[in-house]
């Protein structure tokens, strides 16, 4: 069967909600893909980061096979034995004493702003109703309707309506205009380190310092958003490590489950998360076991393999290296350990045609809005491999004219 085939019947029966580029894969291992006509590309979005620890990682398989020979769910009726462990291992890795377990990050986001109301309410003794939560412009934090309610794009938005009040927004990396947003009504400020989806954009040095301190003087919770930066993306386990800020409350998904399964999680101190009482908040396929065994398999590989290293090592490399590329159609090359974008100048024509134009170089990235093309591979990636995709990437920029 051929990509037409696949093409065809994707756009006939599948709901047009994406424009992917028309390339069929079938089979992935490490860093690579193959798609049905058996060719070879090198994976450098890492479905937008959920595959950082490389495709069909073999002990995260293992973890899940294994898995899913015992028992795959018990729902949270009963009790399984994957997910203490779990529990436990995220919170002695990331220092915070709880976890709430959700599966896709918008489902986490969800969790992590009824924790801040419910925080708000019970411990801030905000009026009831009235709690107010703080977000930024051009934020990506998900697809429900309570997250679109508060989006900056209108894309997001449009024929979704009525949507969830509540929110305030203000520019991202504006420590002036969020101390002069919050109220004695405000319980959060919900934030992404580096927003990735909105083209890489990274605030000013010591913005993150600066809201943890205006948090902390507030007495409002910092919601950090890593779904996508965390889990060593950046360089650090967690971007906010970067400027040594640790959050009131932490959202992580995305590679969370190995790029094998959908699996999410807030975590937070006990005063935030010890809130929630039997039956105030749930999901069915939450902290299921076959999702727990391959999160801990995913920690695991991701800690042992020095993957948070070598995208720390790797991304100042390779950032180094895009930088010395002369074409007339780059405005800037920035981006914070293996997350990387390219901003092409206004007049380049549009980040789409340059990812069309290295996928026929064999390199799979995608346009995060019109003009920023993102590269954020595999955290295993080689170094021979970012030359190889280095070349590749040099060549397409001198050929399109
Ligand atoms: C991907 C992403 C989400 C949403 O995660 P889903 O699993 O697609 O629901 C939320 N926040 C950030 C920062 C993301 O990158």
């Amino acid at each position: 069967m051929n990509t037409k085939f696949y093409v065809d019947l994707e756009d006939l029966y599948g709901a047009h909600n994406y424009h992917p580029l028309d390339v069929v894969i079938t089979k992935g291992k490490g860093v690579w893909v193959w798609d049905v006509n058996n060719q070879k590309y090198l994976d450098f979005l890492s479905a937008y980061s959920a595959v950082n620890q490389g495709h069909c990682h073999p002990t995260i398989v293992k973890a899940l096979k294994n898995q899913a020979e015992k028992l795959t769910l018990t729902s949270r009726a009963f009790r399984n034995d994957q997910w203490p462990m779990l529990a436990k291992e995220l919170s002695d890795l990331t220092g915070f004493d709880m976890v709430l377990p959700m599966n896709s990050g918008a489902e986490a986001v969800e969790t992590a702003l009824k924790a801040a109301r419910m925080w708000g309410y019970q411990n801030k003794r905000i009026p009831e109703n009235q709690a107010e939560i703080i977000v930024c412009s051009n934020n990506f934090h998900g697809r429900t309707i309570t997250i679109i309610s508060f989006t900056s794009e209108d894309l997001y938005k449009k024929d979704f309506g009525p949507f969830t009040p509540g929110f305030k927004m203000i520019p991202f990396g504006d420590i002036e205009a969020f101390e002069k947003a919050i109220t004695p009504n405000t319980a959060a400020f919900l934030v992404e380190p580096i927003q990735a989806e909105a083209g890489i954009i990274m605030p000013p040095d010591g913005y993150l310092k600066d809201v943890k301190e205006v948090c902390e003087s507030n007495n409002v919770l910092m919601i950090a958003d890593e779904i996508q930066t965390g889990l060593g993306r950046t360089g650090k386990l967690f971007a906010c490590e970067h400027e040594g800020v640790r959050p009131d409350v932490l959202i992580i998904g995305k590679s969370l489950g190995g790029g094998c399964y959908a699996v999410s999680a807030v975590l937070a101190r006990r005063e935030v998360l010890g809130l929630f009482t039997p039956g105030s908040h749930g999901s069915t396929f939450g902290a299921n076991p076959l999702a727990c065994a391959a999160a801990r398999e995913a920690l695991k590989v991701t800690k042992e393999e020095k993957m948070i290293e070598n995208s720390a090592e790797l991304g100042d490399y390779f950032i180094n290296k895009l930088k010395t590329i002369k074409s007339r159609h780059i405005q800037e090359v920035r981006g914070k350990g293996l997350l990387i974008g390219i901003e092409l100048k206004p007049e380049a024509g549009g980040a789409r045609r340059f990812c069309e134009a290295l996928e026929q170089e064999g390199l799979l990235c995608k346009e995060t809005h019109e003009n920023v093309i993102r590269f954020a591979p595999p955290l295993i990636i080689k170094k021979k491999e970012l030359d190889w995709s280095f070349k590749r990437i040099k060549k397409v920029f001198k050929d399109l004219k």
